[in-house]
């Protein structure tokens, strides 16, 4: 049996992820530098991931 886990490396901090099967446009944390990812791609098993900015709302102005 196949486990199927797929394997991006964060882009930020190169660090090697092994992750349960994702979706494209699916979003996760990087353990080591807690920056959020999202998955552009997915290809043989090896995602394509892209740092996500996390801006809040600007509010006042
Ligand atoms: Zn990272």
């Amino acid at each position: 049996m196949t486990t199927a886990t797929l394997t991006g490396v964060c882009p930020e901090c190169e660090t090697g992820l092994t992750l349960p099967p994702i979706l494209v446009g699916e979003t996760l944390s990087c353990p080591e530098c807690m920056l959020t990812l999202r998955v552009e791609a997915i290809a043989d098993g090896r995602l394509t991931l892209e740092m996500v900015e996390v801006t809040l709302r600007d509010w006042g102005q």
